[in-house]
């Protein structure tokens, strides 16, 4: 099938890529030209693990291409995805305005009949107001129909989480759209996975009750681990000993700084308006996020303990993305943590594999090192705040030979308390 993906960011460019794999006809738009000019000349503008690969194939192959044309990308075809950023207002809504550009802008060059789905995370009743819009700015009567098709990829697995979705939810409202969908997806019809067909009502309201219970998810766990640090028990044998129930499992169950990212604190929040705005008060997400929010700051008291004097001290981080594998840096943790240490009046020297150019803009006065054992030299506390693989195991000896003082706080629960302080490590991490 032809289809066009208007927004090329963490999700447009993956699911482009991943429908280009599948045999489709791709053509990705973006009104930012220096990306596309980017993605012309064969560089890819975001890290996700195994995307160049991918797209390099399908771009050999003639099955995908990128532009800024509007008017070209949108004729060109059968079925146009809105994977436009949908960030937070002020006033934590979900902010339309690129999602309403993007429906003015199909309405204005559609040419004939398509298949128009809303990808990006809309509230309820999104699929409505596209249709008004496209409608609004169409030339002459043109049939055309709105799907409502939530992603839930996760960066830095999002070519695995993609081509192997768990579920794949469609929200229609017509027969000719469904007829369209199932021709799109018949990658997935043959390997069964299941496509849960839906009302468009109800496959919007799916996303943000998805991203909401893995938040509730891990705020629960968060509120455990102070529970944990209170009465001397351990948070990861509490969290092993309730995944084995199978009502439960064992996934997102980790307590850590604080969930992070382009979508979970966006979503919670806009979810708790939605439903504020139709007159449900949202108690328990309310208690989700106020959790999150608390625990960004948690790692700073535990930081004191070791170095109770901030001031003139060096602090060294390994990881400023808010998950590994990813360079996104938007509502990450560590952009907290490193604005309390500053405040306090320490000096903070980070290391991340990827995420440090994304960091750079968002923070003032950080010390960016290009290597994980150079960053710590004369440091008086390492802070692990993004678990990425390379870190989970380090030359013991290299480290506290590099480092001011042996303290190491650990915000992921990656490293064990026995391991670190038998080599000499003063050690605290979370709920443990
Ligand atoms: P992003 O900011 O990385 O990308 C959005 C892209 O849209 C940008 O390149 C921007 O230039 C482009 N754009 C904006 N207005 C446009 C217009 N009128 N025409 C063409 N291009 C336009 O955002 P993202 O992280 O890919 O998220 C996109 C949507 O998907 C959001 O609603 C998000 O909540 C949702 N989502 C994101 C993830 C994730 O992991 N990032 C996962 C699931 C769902």
């Amino acid at each position: 099938m032809k289809v066009t993906i208007i927004g090329t960011g963490y999700v447009g460019l993956v699911v482009g890529a991943c429908l280009a794999d599948m045999g489709h006809e791709i053509m990705c738009l973006d009104i930012d030209k220096k990306k596309i000019d980017k993605l012309n000349k064969g560089i890819i503008p975001i890290y996700e693990p195994g995307l160049k690969t991918v797209i390099k194939r399908n771009e050999t192959d003639k099955r995908i291409s990128f532009t800024t044309d509007k008017e070209k990308a949108i004729q060109f075809a059968e079925i146009i995805f809105l994977a436009v950023g949908t960030p937070q207002r002020k006033d934590n809504k979900a902010d339309l305005k690129y999602i309403k550009q993007a429906a003015a802008d199909i309405g204005k060059y559609m040419n004939d009949y398509k298949v128009i789905i809303n990808k990006s995370t809309v509230p309820v009743g999104t699929a409505e107001l596209v249709r008004k819009i496209v409608k609004e700015n169409l030339k002459k009567p043109i049939d055309f129909d709105v799907v409502s098709n939530p992603e839930f990829l996760r960066e830095g697995s999002a070519i695995k989480d993609f081509m192997n979705a768990d579920r794949i939810v469609i929200g229609y409202d017509s027969e000719k759209a469904k007829t369209y969908m199932e021709k799109l997806y018949k990658t997935y019809v043959r390997t069964f996975r299941p496509i849960v067909f839906v009302d468009i009502k109800s496959a919007e309201i799916i996303k943000y009750a998805s991203n909401s219970m893995l938040a509730t998810r891990i705020s629960f766990m968060n509120e455990i681990a102070r529970l944990c640090e209170k009465v001397g028990a351990d948070v990861k044998k509490v969290a092993a000993g309730m995944g084995f129930d199978k009502r439960i499992g064992p996934r997102f169950l980790q307590a850590g700084i604080g969930y992070g990212g382009s979508c979970f604190p966006k979503d919670v929040r806009a979810f708790i308006e939605m439903a504020r705005e139709n007159k449900v008060d949202f108690k328990i997400l309310k208690a989700v996020e106020e959790i999150n929010e608390e625990q960004k700051k948690s790692l700073l008291p535990k930081i004191k303990k070791l170095v109770p004097n901030l001031k003139g001290k060096k602090i060294a981080l390994w990881g400023l993305a808010f998950k590994p594998k990813t360079d996104d840096m938007r509502e990450a943790p560590s952009l907290v943590i490193i604005k309390q240490l500053q405040a306090e009046g320490a000096k903070v020297a980070a290391f991340d594999p990827v995420a440090k150019e994304n960091a750079k803009k968002l923070l003032k006065d950080v010390e960016f090192i290009d290597d994980q054992y150079e960053v710590l030299k004369d440091a008086h506390c390492l802070v692990l705040v993004t678990e990425w693989d390379e870190f989970r195991n380090f030359s013991y000896e290299r480290v506290k030979q590099l480092m001011k003082q042996p303290n190491i706080v650990d915000g992921r629960n990656v490293y064990d308390h026995e391991d670190l302080e038998e080599a000499g490590f003063n050690y605290i991490s979370v709920g443990r």
